[in-house]
Protein backbone atom coordinates (compact mmCIF):
# COMPACT_ATOMS: atom_id res chain seq x y z
CA UNK A 1 0.00 0.00 0.00
CA UNK A 2 2.82 2.63 0.93
CA UNK A 3 4.56 1.90 -2.48
CA UNK A 4 1.26 2.76 -3.90
CA UNK A 5 0.84 6.10 -2.61
CA UNK A 6 4.71 6.85 -4.46
CA UNK A 7 3.01 6.03 -7.62
CA UNK A 8 3.18 9.19 -10.03
CA UNK A 9 -0.07 10.96 -10.32
CA UNK A 10 -0.42 9.32 -14.40
CA UNK A 11 -0.16 5.74 -12.97
CA UNK A 12 -3.02 6.04 -10.57
CA UNK A 13 -6.20 4.68 -12.62
CA UNK A 14 -10.12 5.05 -11.79
CA UNK A 15 -11.84 1.65 -11.53
CA UNK A 16 -13.29 0.84 -14.63
CA UNK A 17 -17.41 1.59 -15.08
CA UNK A 18 -18.71 1.75 -18.22
CA UNK A 19 -21.50 0.25 -19.64
CA UNK A 20 -19.71 -1.35 -22.62
CA UNK A 21 -17.02 -2.99 -20.41
CA UNK A 22 -20.25 -4.42 -18.01
CA UNK A 23 -22.39 -5.64 -20.89
CA UNK A 24 -19.00 -7.28 -22.26
CA UNK A 25 -18.22 -9.16 -19.33
CA UNK A 26 -21.46 -10.28 -18.88
CA UNK A 27 -21.11 -11.80 -22.08
CA UNK A 28 -18.29 -13.38 -21.01
CA UNK A 29 -19.63 -15.54 -18.30
CA UNK A 30 -19.95 -19.22 -19.00
CA UNK A 31 -17.65 -18.90 -21.85
CA UNK A 32 -15.09 -20.48 -20.27
CA UNK A 33 -12.41 -18.04 -21.30
CA UNK A 34 -9.87 -16.84 -19.51
CA UNK A 35 -8.69 -13.18 -20.17
CA UNK A 36 -5.28 -11.79 -18.81
CA UNK A 37 -7.09 -8.65 -19.27
CA UNK A 38 -9.51 -9.34 -15.96
CA UNK A 39 -6.90 -11.94 -14.57
CA UNK A 40 -4.17 -9.47 -14.31
CA UNK A 41 -6.57 -6.58 -13.58
CA UNK A 42 -5.14 -4.59 -16.36
CA UNK A 43 -6.33 -1.04 -15.79
CA UNK A 44 -6.96 -0.21 -19.60
CA UNK A 45 -10.30 -2.87 -19.76
CA UNK A 46 -13.00 -0.20 -19.77
CA UNK A 47 -10.88 1.20 -22.75
CA UNK A 48 -10.08 -1.90 -24.70
CA UNK A 49 -13.49 -3.95 -24.51
CA UNK A 50 -15.42 -0.87 -23.66
CA UNK A 51 -14.77 1.73 -26.50
CA UNK A 52 -18.42 2.61 -28.36
CA UNK A 53 -17.76 0.44 -31.33
CA UNK A 54 -17.86 -3.30 -30.42
CA UNK A 55 -16.11 -4.56 -33.12
CA UNK A 56 -12.81 -2.92 -32.31
CA UNK A 57 -13.39 -4.46 -28.66
CA UNK A 58 -9.67 -5.93 -27.80
CA UNK A 59 -9.39 -8.80 -25.53
CA UNK A 60 -6.41 -10.73 -24.65
CA UNK A 61 -6.47 -14.37 -24.03
CA UNK A 62 -3.91 -16.84 -22.24
CA UNK A 63 -3.53 -20.23 -24.38
CA UNK A 64 -1.73 -23.22 -23.15
CA UNK A 65 -1.78 -22.97 -19.63
CA UNK A 66 -0.85 -20.59 -16.68
CA UNK A 67 2.56 -21.92 -16.09
CA UNK A 68 5.80 -20.82 -17.87
CA UNK A 69 9.09 -22.91 -18.83
CA UNK A 70 10.86 -19.43 -18.06
CA UNK A 71 11.53 -17.12 -15.42
CA UNK A 72 11.88 -13.16 -16.81
CA UNK A 73 12.34 -10.99 -14.24
CA UNK A 74 9.76 -8.57 -14.66
CA UNK A 75 7.32 -10.91 -15.04
CA UNK A 76 4.59 -12.68 -12.28
CA UNK A 77 3.91 -15.74 -14.13
CA UNK A 78 4.55 -19.02 -12.50
CA UNK A 79 7.33 -21.19 -13.87
CA UNK A 80 8.51 -25.20 -13.96
CA UNK A 81 10.24 -27.38 -16.05
CA UNK A 82 7.25 -29.64 -16.18
CA UNK A 83 3.79 -27.51 -16.64
CA UNK A 84 1.13 -29.38 -17.05
CA UNK A 85 0.42 -31.12 -20.77
CA UNK A 86 -1.17 -28.91 -23.12
CA UNK A 87 -5.19 -29.39 -23.34
CA UNK A 88 -5.76 -30.84 -26.86
CA UNK A 89 -9.23 -29.29 -26.82
CA UNK A 90 -8.32 -25.71 -26.20
CA UNK A 91 -8.56 -24.79 -29.88
CA UNK A 92 -11.59 -26.12 -30.57
CA UNK A 93 -13.12 -24.53 -27.20
CA UNK A 94 -11.35 -21.57 -27.51
CA UNK A 95 -12.73 -20.88 -30.98
CA UNK A 96 -16.31 -21.98 -30.13
CA UNK A 97 -16.30 -19.46 -27.10
CA UNK A 98 -15.13 -16.42 -28.77
CA UNK A 99 -17.38 -16.87 -32.02
CA UNK A 100 -20.01 -16.92 -29.40
CA UNK A 101 -18.17 -13.97 -27.63
CA UNK A 102 -18.40 -11.86 -30.62
CA UNK A 103 -15.65 -9.61 -29.81
CA UNK A 104 -13.78 -7.70 -32.59
CA UNK A 105 -10.42 -8.18 -32.36
CA UNK A 106 -8.37 -10.93 -29.88
CA UNK A 107 -4.78 -11.09 -28.68
CA UNK A 108 -4.06 -14.56 -28.36
CA UNK A 109 -0.66 -14.84 -26.23
CA UNK A 110 0.33 -17.97 -24.18
CA UNK A 111 3.65 -18.76 -21.47
CA UNK A 112 6.71 -20.12 -23.40
CA UNK A 113 6.74 -24.08 -23.68
CA UNK A 114 10.41 -24.89 -24.07
CA UNK A 115 9.38 -28.53 -22.54
CA UNK A 116 7.29 -28.94 -26.25
CA UNK A 117 9.10 -29.95 -29.20
CA UNK A 118 7.84 -27.29 -31.68
CA UNK A 119 6.74 -25.02 -28.77
CA UNK A 120 3.19 -24.90 -28.56
CA UNK A 121 3.16 -23.67 -32.46
CA UNK A 122 1.01 -26.46 -34.24
CA UNK A 123 -1.68 -26.07 -31.38
CA UNK A 124 -1.24 -22.15 -31.32
CA UNK A 125 -1.78 -22.36 -35.46
CA UNK A 126 -4.60 -24.73 -34.56
CA UNK A 127 -6.43 -22.07 -32.54
CA UNK A 128 -6.03 -19.49 -35.28
CA UNK A 129 -7.26 -21.74 -38.10
CA UNK A 130 -10.18 -22.52 -35.93
CA UNK A 131 -11.36 -18.87 -34.73
CA UNK A 132 -10.92 -18.13 -38.20
CA UNK A 133 -13.07 -20.79 -39.71
CA UNK A 134 -16.14 -19.99 -37.12
CA UNK A 135 -15.40 -16.39 -36.73
CA UNK A 136 -14.01 -15.13 -40.21
CA UNK A 137 -14.58 -11.94 -39.48
CA UNK A 138 -12.78 -11.61 -36.19
CA UNK A 139 -9.57 -9.62 -36.35
CA UNK A 140 -6.42 -12.07 -34.24
CA UNK A 141 -3.11 -11.54 -33.16
CA UNK A 142 -0.57 -13.62 -32.06
CA UNK A 143 1.54 -12.81 -28.96
CA UNK A 144 4.38 -15.47 -28.72
CA UNK A 145 7.69 -16.34 -27.52
CA UNK A 146 10.79 -17.13 -29.53
CA UNK A 147 10.02 -20.22 -30.01
CA UNK A 148 13.88 -20.62 -28.96
CA UNK A 149 14.48 -19.53 -32.18
CA UNK A 150 13.05 -22.46 -34.64
CA UNK A 151 11.61 -20.85 -37.08
CA UNK A 152 9.55 -23.23 -38.51
CA UNK A 153 7.66 -22.73 -35.63
CA UNK A 154 7.53 -19.36 -36.41
CA UNK A 155 6.48 -19.97 -39.83
CA UNK A 156 3.71 -22.04 -38.85
CA UNK A 157 1.98 -19.51 -36.71
CA UNK A 158 2.38 -16.88 -39.26
CA UNK A 159 0.94 -18.60 -42.14
CA UNK A 160 -2.19 -19.91 -39.61
CA UNK A 161 -4.02 -16.93 -41.11
CA UNK A 162 -4.15 -14.58 -38.60
CA UNK A 163 -3.92 -10.69 -38.95
CA UNK A 164 -0.83 -9.50 -36.79
CA UNK A 165 2.03 -11.12 -35.55
CA UNK A 166 3.62 -10.11 -32.57
CA UNK A 167 6.45 -11.07 -30.59
CA UNK A 168 7.84 -8.87 -27.68
CA UNK A 169 11.35 -7.53 -27.22
CA UNK A 170 10.73 -5.92 -24.63
CA UNK A 171 13.77 -3.72 -23.47
CA UNK A 172 16.97 -3.00 -25.46
CA UNK A 173 19.89 -4.84 -26.62
CA UNK A 174 22.07 -4.32 -23.82
CA UNK A 175 19.49 -4.78 -20.67
CA UNK A 176 18.06 -8.06 -22.41
CA UNK A 177 20.40 -10.45 -20.45
CA UNK A 178 19.27 -8.66 -16.98
CA UNK A 179 15.26 -8.32 -18.30
CA UNK A 180 14.70 -11.95 -19.78
CA UNK A 181 15.39 -15.46 -19.04
CA UNK A 182 18.87 -16.11 -20.25
CA UNK A 183 17.68 -18.29 -23.16
CA UNK A 184 15.94 -14.82 -24.69
CA UNK A 185 18.00 -13.28 -26.84
CA UNK A 186 17.37 -9.60 -28.60
CA UNK A 187 19.17 -11.11 -31.88
CA UNK A 188 16.66 -14.04 -31.65
CA UNK A 189 13.86 -12.04 -31.34
CA UNK A 190 14.73 -9.78 -34.51
CA UNK A 191 15.13 -12.72 -36.43
CA UNK A 192 11.73 -14.14 -34.95
CA UNK A 193 9.78 -11.04 -36.07
CA UNK A 194 11.73 -11.00 -39.72
CA UNK A 195 11.22 -14.41 -40.46
CA UNK A 196 7.06 -13.69 -39.39
CA UNK A 197 7.55 -11.43 -42.34
CA UNK A 198 8.93 -13.07 -44.52
CA UNK A 199 6.63 -16.02 -44.52
CA UNK A 200 3.74 -14.02 -45.03
CA UNK A 201 4.32 -10.25 -46.22
CA UNK A 202 0.67 -9.42 -45.83
CA UNK A 203 0.72 -9.58 -42.15
CA UNK A 204 1.52 -6.84 -39.58
CA UNK A 205 4.25 -7.39 -37.52
CA UNK A 206 4.36 -5.99 -33.74
CA UNK A 207 6.59 -5.27 -31.34
CA UNK A 208 6.28 -3.96 -27.53
CA UNK A 209 8.97 -2.65 -25.12
CA UNK A 210 8.63 -1.57 -21.35
CA UNK A 211 10.56 1.86 -20.01
CA UNK A 212 11.79 2.74 -16.67
CA UNK A 213 14.03 -0.49 -16.75
CA UNK A 214 17.32 1.67 -16.79
CA UNK A 215 17.36 2.28 -20.78
CA UNK A 216 19.66 4.44 -22.13
CA UNK A 217 18.27 7.00 -25.25
CA UNK A 218 20.93 5.62 -27.33
CA UNK A 219 20.48 2.60 -26.82
CA UNK A 220 16.68 2.38 -27.53
CA UNK A 221 16.97 4.77 -30.74
CA UNK A 222 19.20 1.34 -31.72
CA UNK A 223 16.54 -0.72 -30.63
CA UNK A 224 13.90 0.99 -33.00
CA UNK A 225 16.14 1.40 -36.16
CA UNK A 226 17.02 -2.29 -35.55
CA UNK A 227 12.99 -2.97 -35.73
CA UNK A 228 12.40 -1.47 -38.49
CA UNK A 229 15.59 -3.20 -40.34
CA UNK A 230 13.73 -6.37 -39.38
CA UNK A 231 10.51 -4.95 -41.43
CA UNK A 232 8.55 -4.81 -37.94
CA UNK A 233 5.33 -2.43 -38.75
CA UNK A 234 4.22 -1.40 -35.30
CA UNK A 235 5.65 -0.74 -31.62
CA UNK A 236 4.29 0.27 -28.14
CA UNK A 237 5.83 1.52 -25.68
CA UNK A 238 4.48 0.79 -21.98
CA UNK A 239 6.13 1.92 -18.29
CA UNK A 240 7.57 -1.58 -16.19
CA UNK A 241 5.74 -1.90 -13.12
CA UNK A 242 7.01 -4.32 -10.71
CA UNK A 243 4.92 -6.88 -9.92
CA UNK A 244 6.63 -7.93 -6.26
CA UNK A 245 9.69 -7.11 -4.52
CA UNK A 246 11.32 -10.48 -5.84
CA UNK A 247 11.01 -9.01 -9.17
CA UNK A 248 13.35 -6.08 -11.05
CA UNK A 249 12.80 -2.44 -9.12
CA UNK A 250 11.28 0.35 -11.55
CA UNK A 251 14.62 2.41 -12.14
CA UNK A 252 12.07 5.56 -13.16
CA UNK A 253 8.69 6.63 -13.73
CA UNK A 254 8.81 8.08 -17.36
CA UNK A 255 6.76 11.08 -17.65
CA UNK A 256 3.61 11.18 -20.16
CA UNK A 257 5.62 13.58 -22.48
CA UNK A 258 8.45 11.56 -22.34
CA UNK A 259 6.03 8.73 -23.98
CA UNK A 260 4.75 10.75 -26.51
CA UNK A 261 8.23 11.97 -27.50
CA UNK A 262 8.81 8.25 -28.10
CA UNK A 263 5.32 7.89 -30.10
CA UNK A 264 6.39 10.57 -32.21
CA UNK A 265 9.89 9.38 -32.91
CA UNK A 266 8.87 5.78 -33.70
CA UNK A 267 6.14 7.40 -36.24
CA UNK A 268 9.58 9.51 -37.96
CA UNK A 269 10.85 5.92 -37.96
CA UNK A 270 8.79 4.45 -40.22
CA UNK A 271 6.39 2.59 -38.04
CA UNK A 272 2.97 1.97 -38.74
CA UNK A 273 1.22 2.74 -35.33
CA UNK A 274 2.36 3.14 -32.29
CA UNK A 275 0.88 3.38 -28.91
CA UNK A 276 2.88 4.82 -26.07
CA UNK A 277 2.00 5.71 -22.58
CA UNK A 278 2.65 4.72 -19.18
CA UNK A 279 -0.36 2.48 -19.17
CA UNK A 280 -0.15 1.00 -22.49
CA UNK A 281 0.44 -2.70 -22.47
CA UNK A 282 1.44 -4.72 -25.87
CA UNK A 283 -2.57 -5.33 -26.75
CA UNK A 284 -3.45 -2.05 -25.62
CA UNK A 285 -6.86 -1.08 -27.39
CA UNK A 286 -5.28 -3.17 -30.44
CA UNK A 287 -8.07 -3.34 -32.16
CA UNK A 288 -9.41 0.20 -32.64
CA UNK A 289 -5.33 0.66 -33.76
CA UNK A 290 -5.56 -1.99 -36.65
CA UNK A 291 -8.76 -0.69 -37.90
CA UNK A 292 -8.01 2.81 -38.01
CA UNK A 293 -4.21 2.18 -39.25
CA UNK A 294 -4.65 -0.87 -41.58
CA UNK A 295 -8.11 -1.46 -42.69
CA UNK A 296 -8.21 2.29 -44.10
FE1 LIG B 1 -6.72 -6.60 -22.02
FE2 LIG B 1 -4.40 -5.89 -23.14
FE3 LIG B 1 -6.40 -4.17 -23.07
FE4 LIG B 1 -5.16 -4.80 -20.82
S1 LIG B 1 -4.25 -3.71 -22.56
S2 LIG B 1 -7.39 -4.68 -21.12
S3 LIG B 1 -4.67 -6.97 -21.18
S4 LIG B 1 -6.39 -6.13 -24.19
FE1 LIG C 1 6.62 -14.31 -18.37
FE2 LIG C 1 6.67 -14.67 -21.01
FE3 LIG C 1 8.97 -14.57 -19.61
FE4 LIG C 1 7.29 -16.65 -19.41
S1 LIG C 1 8.46 -16.02 -21.25
S2 LIG C 1 8.34 -15.61 -17.72
S3 LIG C 1 5.29 -15.67 -19.55
S4 LIG C 1 7.48 -12.89 -19.90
Amino acid sequence: KRSHTRLPEWLKTPIPANDNYKRIKNDLRGLNLHTVCEEARCPNISDCWGGSNKAAATATIMLMGDTCTRGCRFCSVKTSNKPPPLDPHEPENTAEALSRWGLGYVVLTSVDRDDIADGGARHFAETIIKIKQKAPTMLVEALTGDYAGDLDAVSLVAKSGLDVYAHNVETTEELTPSVRDRRAKFQQSLAVLRAAKRAQPSLITKTSIMLGLGETEDALWRTLRDLREAEVDVVTFGQYMRPTKRHMKVEEYVTPETFELWRQRALDLGFLYCASGPLVRSSYKAGEAFIENVLK
